[in-house]
């Protein structure tokens, strides 16, 4: 079993891979038939989690200079207004993670 951080923006599902370091999203807006739509794996440095609020940054290099910043999903989220559809399976994830 990899182990594997999930976490849920509005518009994708951001899977991390802590082992290997490195991490997909999962376009929730786009799938192709049943199929949905991922990203690559990109290597990452580093997690950082906002303990006081949703936000979270991914590290892209080693000293941090470059980030990618998202937004985790919640039930009554301020960044979408809680109408996107919420998390998805982990079938549904294992399913886009295979391919
Ligand atoms: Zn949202």
């Amino acid at each position: 079993m990899v182990p594997m951080q999930v976490f849920e923006s509005c518009h994708s599902t951001w899977v991390f891979d802590t082992e290997r370091m490195r991490f997909r999203r999962i376009l929730k807006d786009a799938s192709v038939g049943a199929h949905p739509v991922s990203t690559d794996w990109r290597p990452y440095f580093g997690l950082e989690a906002d303990p006081e609020g949703e936000s979270f940054a991914v590290l892209l290099n080693e000293d941090g200079t470059r980030l990618l910043r998202s937004w985790r999903h919640t039930t009554d989220c301020l960044q979408c207004g809680g109408h996107v559809t919420a998390e998805m399976s982990r079938a549904e994830l294992n399913s886009a993670l295979v391919r």
